[in-house]
């Protein structure tokens, strides 16, 4: 067995109001590379308070990204490197400041400045060829965990895939659970559910460990009490409890794996183009047999929040549909062995995932 050896985030600053502190973070780095900072932003903020307290300089690039029409692609990526290097060369420093999306596209980008080529023949474990440049995340809705992951999840042409590496990780990291202040309920809701799901796959499974436990079940009892407890709903202290439980979740899933909600979310995500968070959730909600206390909990989320999910969606979707996601679903071997166990081949095949998709 290989045990997992993985790099932290460099620095990390916690509370309220430290997004202030963002510019006096950056200016030991303003002196690299042709000396000015690009900004990835949500297109959310354009025209709102965050904007006006960037606190950028003149040479700074910003860029307010539309992250609704479709999850970050390879494309996306070499497009905005190339008319980067060829405006202004290769900048100190790229700043993410939005959710997991934003985040992904700012640690992408600050690999491939640094590495030629298409971002698609990047995808896949320890590929990349150079380290990127300084790379600041700043969270602004909780849950996916990608504040601390190694990797920046892109569509491309062939899969849907994070180009994954050491590198990836952020320089620093920045939360401040008042930007997360303005997030709409429902994506409040599915956002943080993907921190809760994390951690029921992580602890559910073979690969789970002392350590993984130690950061899951912290964060699942943060989950517990945002979504169920006396004060649940979004409130600053709640929001304060969703960020850290969001970076521990994603240390814990790092630690062990994720499993069959994650599997069949992939599926959702690579044919039907449905959103990580959101699919998540359409595909949980039916695993009582895996995940039975862990779906008893999620529904009781459910019905206290008011959040209703579609069901009876496999009724539109044809049999080529379901069996192209059974197969994306099916190529995550790491996540069934995970789930299941070594000999999940002799559980689990392409018909039996077949039959969980059409449960939805
Ligand atoms: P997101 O970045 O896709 O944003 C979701 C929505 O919330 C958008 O409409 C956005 O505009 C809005 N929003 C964000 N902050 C807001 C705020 N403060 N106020 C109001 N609206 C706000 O959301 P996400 O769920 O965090 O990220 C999903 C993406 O993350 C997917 O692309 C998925 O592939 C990726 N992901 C990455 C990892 C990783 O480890 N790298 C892990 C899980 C998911
Ligand atoms: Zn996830």
């Amino acid at each position: 067995m290989i045990h997992k050896n993985f790099k932290s985030i460099e620095k990390t600053v916690f509370g309220r109001g430290s997004f202030k502190q963002l510019a006096e973070i950056i200016a030991p780095k303003r002196g690299l590379n042709q000396k000015y900072f690009v900004y990835i932003i949500d297109q959310y903020f354009k025209g709102k308070e965050l904007e006006n307290s960037l606190q950028e300089q003149a040479e700074d690039l910003i860029y307010f990204i539309d992250v609704d029409p479709h999850e970050p692609s390879t494309e996306q990526i070499d497009t905005l490197r190339d008319e980067i290097l060829s405006t202004k060369g290769l900048p100190a420093g790229v700043i993410g400041i939005g959710g997991g999306s934003i985040m992904d596209i700012a640690k992408a980008l600050s690999l491939m400045l640094c590495n030629e080529g298409k971002s698609e023949q990047y995808q896949g474990l320890n590929l990349i060829k150079n380290p990127g440049v300084y790379h600041v995340g700043v969270p602004t809705i909780s849950g996916t965990g990608a504040e601390c992951s190694m990797t920046a999840v892109l569509t491309g042409p062939v899969k849907k895939l994070g180009l994954k590496c050491e590198w990836t990780i952020f320089d620093q990291v920045i939360l401040d659970s008042e930007l997360t202040a303005t997030v709409p309920v429902d994506k409040w809701f599915y956002t943080g559910m993907d921190t809760f799901i994390h951690c029921i796959e992580s602890r559910d499974g073979i690969l789970n460990n002392a350590y993984s436990m130690a950061y899951g079940e912290q964060s699942l009892k943060l989950c517990r009490d945002i979504y169920l407890g006396d004060q649940a709903g979004q409130n600053p202290e709640n929001d304060d409890k969703l960020m850290v439980a969001s970076l521990m979740g994603g240390l814990s899933l790092t630690y062990s794996e994720v499993g069959v909600c994650h599997a069949l979310s992939y599926g959702l995500g690579k044919i039907l183009g449905e959103k990580h968070c959101y699919a998540n959730c359409l595909a949980f909600q039916h695993l009582s047999d895996f995940y039975p206390e862990g779906v008893a909990e999620f529904k009781t989320m459910l019905s206290k929040h008011q959040i209703t999910l579609p069901q009876n969606l496999s009724a539109h979707w044809s049999d080529e549909t379901i069996t192209a996601m059974a197969q994306v679903a099916y190529n995550l071997p790491h996540m069934w062995n995970h789930a299941l166990g070594s000999d999940w081949q002799e559980k689990m095949t392409i018909e039996r995932i077949e039959g969980l998709f059409r449960r939805m």
